[in-house]
């Protein structure tokens, strides 16, 4: 009976093992299959051993039991985070001043031409930033010039360069205001969400939530111009309309774990074309329907699409900055309609992402910048988080020529949403020891080190 019971729990252990090769193969990891292989052994050698020495079975019993208690100690139920629940919010520890367009750095390397008034105004209000920002001009802007790395590969950069375009084409749709003639049609908003959230993920959105627009995550003055329209620069951004369907792509597991390398750009500037390719489909829907509407898409923002991604329930802020998705992790590219048609928000979600960061550390230990803090979070203008040095990371992506990625890609939750994946996310926010101690496992399974993947044939990199 003890030795039926012994090997029926050793082949469960067993089965767990080979699932977990398998899967890590799949995912062509380097180093996971190697530890999975030795379950697999560790799990025969202790058949042989149940079968083959009697003597041996009580303390192989014994070994079990202690397995087991470790197992059962993981459904001990943790604490939610109260930060997670409420939201962005719960990021704000103090006065909050609103984001200025015109300090984010590719507004300013675009909208500031030396010579120009503008120029002259700002850095006479920021005049630390005017050399730093000479030097990224010089190469070629924050990217640098694109896919240095491999050699400027025509190919990739020519792939880059036309799906950055699709959003200035589609620029002059986003902002749809319906003719004062046309009624709105009235539709219950939780009717009205349900449809517009089916119809994104018809048209490709990976994650769909809605949240009410908190007003704070506004950016306060503009800071890219377009066609030449100076006078847009510095003008004061208007109130936003009061809900935001805020839109997730996926990006391609592959293409990102190639990064510092061409590919991971590749992959963002195409997320970037679908991402405006689908909200201005969403803003004119809207529009059909008599109601004001913003596609929010690249170099076309009025807000700041993580805080209201995390409002709207789709992740939770990450130790890198991004956000961490539900399924894909940081592995998505964030996009947003604005709309005064009432919806029905979602609410913010607790998936136990900041406790796993706390422990975690591998975007901070494998970024080649050395942005990502490794330490706590730290207070910036009143908001309490993990803070990126920006200013070197994008010197870094200026010397590669890319957007680096590589924080993105050596993240945990980036891993495909699949079996061994999906029982961990699952834990993580239920227990309080996942939390603790998964983090040191994966490191430990999975290394700390960074290698770039070979890709598809089509998007080679050298
Ligand atoms: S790599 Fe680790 S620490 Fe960094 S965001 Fe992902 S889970 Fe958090
Ligand atoms: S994108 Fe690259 S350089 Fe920037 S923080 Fe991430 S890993 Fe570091």
């Amino acid at each position: 009976m003890l030795t039926v019971a012994l090997l029926l729990v050793d082949t469960g252990f067993l089965l767990l093992a080979l699932l977990f090769t398998l899967e890590s193969l799949r995912e062509k990891e380097p180093r996971a299959p190697k530890i999975g292989l030795i379950g697999i052994l560790f799990h025969l050698f202790l058949a042989g051993l149940i079968l083959a020495v009697p003597p041996s079975r009580p303390w192989v019993a014994v070994f079990f039991g202690a397995l087991l208690i470790i197992l059962l100690l993981f459904l001990i139920p943790g604490k939610p985070n109260p930060r997670a629940l409420k939201g962005a919010e719960g990021h704000v520890v103090g006065t909050v001043s609103r984001f200025d367009e015109r300090d984010i750095v590719f507004a300013r390397n675009r909208s500031l031409p030396p010579g120009s008034e503008q120029y002259r105004q700002y850095y006479e209000r920021h005049p630390d930033r005017e050399a730093t920002d000479a030097r990224r001009r010089e190469r070629g802007g924050p990217i640098g010039r694109p896919g240095a790395i491999d050699q400027g590969y025509p190919p990739n950069v020519s792939m880059i360069l036309s799906s950055f375009a699709l959003p200035g084409f589609l620029a002059g749709q986003a902002r749809v205001t319906p003719d004062p003639a046309q009624a709105p049609v009235a539709l219950n908003p939780q009717e009205a969400s349900e449809i517009v959230r089916g119809f994104a993920h018809h048209l490709g959105a990976a994650l769909v939530g809605i949240c009410r627009v908190n007003p704070r995550w506004a950016y306060s003055h503009r800071g890219e111009i377009f066609d030449g329209n100076w006078e847009d620069w510095g003008q004061e951004i208007a109130e936003p309309l009061p809900y935001a369907v805020v839109i997730a792509t996926e990006m391609d597991l592959e293409n990102v774990g190639a990064g510092p390398h061409t590919p991971a750009l590749v992959e963002s500037s195409a997320n970037y074309a679908r991402g405006a390719y689908i909200t201005t489909i969403l803003a004119q829907w809207f529009g059909g329907l008599g109601y004001r509407a913003v596609a929010q898409h690249n170099r076309h923002y009025d807000l700041l699409l993580v805080p209201l991604a995390i409002d709207a329930g789709l992740g939770e802020l990450g130790r890198h900055g991004y956000l961490v998705a539900d399924r894909f992790g940081p592995r998505v590219r964030l996009f947003a309609v604005t709309t005064d048609m009432p919806l029905q928000p979602d609410r913010p979600v607790d998936k136990g992402v900041e406790a796993f960061c706390r422990y975690c550390k591998k975007c901070a230990t494998a970024c080649p910048s050395r942005s990502v803090p490794p330490e706590g979070m730290t207070v910036q203008n009143g908001l309490e988080r993990w803070k990126l040095n920006e200013e070197t990371c994008f010197d870094y992506w200026g010397k590669v020529g890319t957007d680096c990625s590589v924080c993105m890609g050596i993240c945990p939750f980036s891993r495909p949403d699949r079996s061994v994946h999906k029982i961990v996310k699952w834990l993580l926010p239920r227990s309080r020891l996942a939390q603790r101690l998964l983090p040191h496992l994966d490191n430990w399974v999975y290394g700390q080190k960074w290698k770039p993947r070979k890709v598809a044939d089509w998007v080679k990199y050298s």
